[in-house]
């Protein structure tokens, strides 16, 4: 069966891109290995993601903010990044950023179900669920997918929105630089006995990094980084011996803590595709680059790579050219990694940077903070880059 676009992966950028291009008319399917009623109600997978204005205002447009329910969506006031056991912290406040807020949290299933639900009605959009592409080519007229069950489909352009791991991006060439930290990242949330006045924490402890983001209801998500023989003692331990160590590394400052939700670990591998594009074929979302969460970017990129994709084509349409031609698709590719490269790298700067404990990266960990409080230009830079509230 011919179609104009085949996106493969319905997780949040694939889900993201397909709306994006929902009033253009064209004929677009989606392809997903889960069932759609994990598609309509994904289960909750711990992942609280922080989102900037601009992934806001991408959200709103596309009608995808106002089907998150107000009270699952929380801000970030204050956020604060503290090294070792001192109390010294680099801070960051919304009133210096000139917004009512640094940024929002919604967990990543109400956003996987807001960007389903925005898809509602659009008679161009054909979710196929339950379908895994075994294999996929494309020439220069058409690309295709060949399905596990054994069906065949055709469109102009393919776009593989299918995960870090992307097996579509493999069949197609594209290598991929892959770091993998040898780390676990486990995420929670937990109740907290003092508010957390809706301040985000970013620990840089030196066995491991301890983010504390709040969450309404006096909620946080917990987010741990680990040596990955670590994690596995970890996620063998009690509620209450979680609980305890938790509050015993935070120092206490929120007082008692409960654990609220299980343990949920993520391998931490981050992955950058030599090129976003080939012939007739996109690679957007975390298919595309994918991050450690450490400087939570990740899907804020996936929406951006997603609208910028999607502006690259409509601009295509409107004057009558290939939308799926190497121009378009390069000039996608281009944009993306000049937004995505820094990012990518500077994180991963900063994760080794904070993962080292020679006296030497101590030293640099220590400056860095205070040279970024006293700073303005460089902390007002950091900001913008955090909130996105300039690009918005
Ligand atoms: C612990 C953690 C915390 C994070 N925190 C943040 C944060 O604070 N802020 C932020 O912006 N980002 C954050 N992220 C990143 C964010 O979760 C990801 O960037 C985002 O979920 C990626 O979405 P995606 O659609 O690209 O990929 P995925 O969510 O991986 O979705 C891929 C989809 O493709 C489907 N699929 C795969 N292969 C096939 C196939 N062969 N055929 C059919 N379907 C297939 C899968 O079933 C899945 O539905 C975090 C990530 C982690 C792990």
């Amino acid at each position: 069966m011919k179609h104009d676009i085949i996106i493969i992966g319905a997780g949040p950028a694939g889900l993201s891109f397909a709306r994006e291009m929902a009033e253009t008319g064209l004929n677009i399917v989606l392809l997903e290995k889960q069932p759609k009623s994990v598609l309509a109600n994904p289960p909750y997978d711990g992942r609280e993601i922080a989102l900037t204005h601009l992934s806001r205002k991408i959200m709103g447009d596309l009608g995808m903010w106002d089907l998150v329910p107000n009270e699952k969506i929380s801000l970030i006031k204050t956020a604060k990044v503290l090294n070792g056991s001192s109390p010294y912290a680099l801070s960051f406040d919304h009133e210096e950023a000139g917004e009512e807020t640094l940024g929002f949290m919604i967990s990543n299933n109400q956003i996987r179900k807001a960007a389903y639900e925005s898809l509602a009605g659009y008679k161009n959009i054909h979710i196929l669920s339950e379908k895994e592409v075994s294999t996929l080519g494309t020439d220069q007229e058409k690309g295709w997918v060949e399905l596990s069950s054994g069906e065949r489909l055709e469109a102009l352009l393919i776009i593989a929105a299918d995960s870090r791991f992307s097996a579509t991006r493999r069949m197609m060439g594209i290598s991929t630089s892959m770091l993998d930290f040898g780390r676990t990242c486990i995420v929670c949330t937990m109740s907290a006995e003092l508010p957390h006045h809706e301040t985000a924490y970013e620990c840089f402890h030196f066995d491991r990094t301890l983010a504390v983001l709040p969450l309404n209801n006096n909620q946080v998500s917990i987010v741990i980084t680990l040596g990955s023989e670590e994690s596995a003692q970890v996620l063998e331990m009690s509620k209450e011996a979680f609980a305890a160590d938790i509050e015993r590394r935070f120092e206490g400052r929120l007082g008692t803590m409960k654990l609220t939700s299980e343990l949920f670990p993520y391998p931490l591998v981050a992955t950058f595709a030599k090129t976003f594009c080939a012939n007739r074929f996109a690679l957007i979302g975390d298919a595309a680059v994918g991050m450690h969460p450490v400087t939570a970017h990740g899907f804020n990129l996936g929406l951006r790579g997603a609208h910028t994709l999607a502006k690259e084509i409509k601009n295509a349409l409107q004057t009558g050219s290939d939308y799926a031609s190497q121009t378009v698709l390069q000039r996608y590719s281009n944009a993306h990694r000049r937004a995505s490269a820094p990012l990518f790298h500077g994180t991963n700067a900063l994760v080794k940077l904070y993962t080292k404990d020679t006296p030497a990266a101590k030293f640099v960990r220590r400056t860095l903070l205070r040279v970024g409080n006293r700073l303005k230009p460089a902390k007002r830079l950091i900001m913008n880059q955090l909130t996105e509230n300039k690009a918005a």
